[in-house]
C-alpha cells in the first residue's frame, strides 16, 4: 500500500487509524525477528495518535495526506522523549530531549512515528553491517545486506513494515539503500532539508531524505519536511515546485565516467534499458562528461572523516555514553572512546584527525575541499546543456552480509556514484529500475540542478507512469 491509498482507505472509513496501526506491529513483529530494521519501537505513543486520528475523522474534519501514515525514522534523528542511539554503544542510554525539526514538521501533519531504524554507527557504512546492535537484513534476499547506513529505514519500507521512512544522506546512505531494497530515496538538495536535530556526521555534507514506494509518496514525504529553519543556518528557504518544468522540455545528460569499468554488467545494462523506455517516451537524451569524477570518492574520504573527527569529539563519556572512571582526563576519553565506538568509527576519528593536523592540514584537506569545487564546477558546465544526470545508484547489485567487511575499501566504493551529489551539494533520488520481480532490485538515479528536486521527481513519476 502506498502512503495516497493508505490515506484514501483512512478517509473512506475502509479501516480505522488505530486498526491500521495495529496491523502495522503486527507486520513488524512477523517480520522484524529476520530483517532487523527497527531497534526501537514506539507502540504506545504510536497508538495514541491514531486514536487522536480516528476521533478527528469521526468529528468530520478534513485530514491532511500525511494524517495517521506509520513512518519509520532512522535512529539519528531526534524524537522526543525516545531512544536516538545513532546505531553505537556510546548512545545507548541516550534519549533525545527535543524534536528534529523534521520530526515537528511531520508530527503538525499527524504523521505516526512506528519506531526507530538500524544504520551504521553514526551512519558510516554502507551495509547496515557497522551497527553496535547487529545488521539488517536485505527483505529481498536475507542472506544480503540491505544497503546503508540508513538500511533500516529502507528496509523497512521495503518490507511493508512502514509506508514511508527517513534517513540521511551524507554520501548516499539514503539512495544506496533504496537502490538495494528497491524503493525510492531522494537526498535532497544541501540546505533544502533542516539538519537540526540530527545527529552530526559531517555537517557540510549530511541531509536527511525520505523513503517511500513511489516517487509521488516521495514527494509528499519532501514536501513535508522542506524549508527554511531557524534552527539551521544552512538551510534555505526554497519554493521547489516553482516554475515546474514540462517533462518533454527537460534534458538528461548521461555521463560516461559512471558507465565505465567497475560497474556491475546486469545494473549497466537495466539503466541503459530505463534510457530507452524514456528515449521511446520522448525524452532527450545527451551525452556529456563530468571529468573530475574519478576523484570524488578519495576527496570525500578526506572531508568527511575530518568533519567526523570534529563532530564525535563531543562522545568523551563525560556528557554521553557510561562515563567509566579512570585516573586522568586522557585516560578517561580512551577508556570511554575505545568500548562506545565500533571500528569503523574509530578508523574514520584517527582518519579525520590525521588529515586536520598541523603540516598535513594543506596537503590534504585544503586540498580537498579545491577539487570538490572543481567537482562542483563539473556539474555547473554541463547543467547550461542538460537539466539533469542519469546514473546508476550503485555499481553492484546487493552484495552478501559478510562478503566487504573485512575490505573497508570495497565497501567505499559502493558510494562512487552517491558522493559527487554530497559534494556538490545537488539532489538526487534513487528509483527502482521495473520488471526486476523475482530478481534483486537495482535503482537508477537522477541528479538535478539546486533546488530542483520538482525536475527530478518529475522524471521519476514520468518513469513510473510508462507501462
Ligand atoms: N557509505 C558512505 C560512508 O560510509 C555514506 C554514508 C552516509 O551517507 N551517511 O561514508
Amino acid at each position: 500500500m502506498t502512503i495516497k491509498g493508505f490515506h484514501e482507505g483512512l478517509v473512506d472509513k475502509k479501516f480505522s487509524a488505530v486498526e491500521a496501526i495495529g496491523g502495522f506491529y503486527r507486520t513488524i513483529h512477523a517480520k522484524d525477528k529476520d530483517i532487523h530494521a527497527f531497534l526501537s519501537l514506539n507502540k504506545d505513543s504510536a497508538l495514541q495518535t491514531a486514536k487522536v486520528i480516528d476521533a478527528r475523522i469521526a468529528k468530520g474534519e478534513k485530514l491532511g495526506i500525511l494524517a495517521g501514515i506509520p513512518l519509520a525514522i532512522k535512529d539519528n534523528i531526534l524524537i522526543s522523549g525516545e531512544p536516538a542511539t545513532a546505531a553505537s554503544r556510546i548512545l545507548e542510554k541516550y534519549s533525545a530531549a527535543y524534536d528534529a525539526t523534521v520530526i515537528s514538521k511531520l508530527r503538525e501533519e499527524g504523521a505516526i512515528f512506528l519506531g526507530k531504524t538500524n544504520l551504521d554507527e553514526f551512519a558510516m557504512g554502507s551495509s547496515t553491517e557497522n551497527s553496535a546492535y547487529g545488521p539488517t537484513k536485505n527483505p529481498h534476499d536475507i542472506i544480503r545486506v540491505p544497503g546503508g547506513s540508513s538500511g533500516g529505514s529502507a528496509a523497512a519500507v521495503a518490507a511493508d513494515m512502514a509506508l514511508g521512512a527517513l534517513g540521511s544522506d551524507t554520501g548516499g546512505s539514503i539512495r544506496q539503500p533504496a537502490a538495494f531494497c528497491g524503493v525510492v530515496g531522494l537526498k535532497p538538495t544541501y540546505g533544502a532539508v533542516s539538519r537540526y536535530g540530527l545527529i552530526a556526521m559531517a555537517s557540510s555534507l549530511d541531509q536527511i531524505g525520505p523513503f517511500a514506494k513511489t516517487v509521488e509518496d516521495t514527494e509528499i514525504l519532501f514536501k513535508a519536511i522542506v524549508g527554511k529553519d531557524e534552527l539551521d543556518a544552512t538551510s534555505h528557504h526554497t519554493d521547489y515546485t516553482n516554475g515546474r518544468n514540462k517533462i518533454k522540455n527537460l534534458r538528461v545528460g548521461i555521463p560516461k565516467e559512471y558507465f565505465a569499468e567497475g560497474l556491475d554488467s546486469e545494473v549497466g545494462d537495466e539503466v541503459q534499458k530505463v534510457i530507452a523506455a524514456l528515449k521511446s517516451a520522448g525524452i532527450k537524451f545527451k551525452s556529456i562528461s563530468l571529468p573530475h569524477t574519478r576523484y570524488a570518492l578519495s576527496v570525500y574520504y578526506i572531508i568527511m572523516p575530518a568533519e567526523v573527527s570534529t563532530n564525535l569529539a563531543r562522545y568523551d563519556g563525560i556528557r554521553y555514553g557510561e562515563r567509566q572512571s579512570a585516573d586522568n582526563l586522557f585516560e578517561l576519553y580512551k577508556k570511554n572512546k575505545g568500548v562506545g565506538f565500533g571500528a569503523e568509527t574509530k578508523r574514520r576519528v584517527i582518519l579525520g584527525t590525521f588529515v586536520l593536523s598541523a603540516g598535513y592540514y594543506d596537503a590534504y584537506y585544503t586540498k580537498a575541499q579545491k577539487v570538490r569545487t572543481l567537482i562542483s564546477n563539473d556539474f555547473d558546465k554541463v547543467f547550461g546543456e542538460v537539466d539533469m544526470v542519469i546514473a546508476p545508484t550503485t555499481p553492484t547489485l546487493p552484495f552478501k552480509l559478510g562478503e566487504k567487511t573485512k575490505d573497508p575499501l570495497q565497501m567505499y566504493l559502493s558510494d562512487i556514484y552517491t558522493i559527487p551529489a554530497n559534494l556538490a551539494g545537488l539532489p538526487g533520488v534513487s528509483i527502482p529500475v521495473k520488471g526486476r520481480d523475482g530478481k534483486l532490485p537495482v535503482g537508477f538515479q537522477l541528479i538535478g540542478k539546486k533546488w530542483r528536486e520538482a525536475d527530478i521527481l518529475s522524471m521519476g513519476r514520468f518513469y513510473e507512469s510508462l507501462d
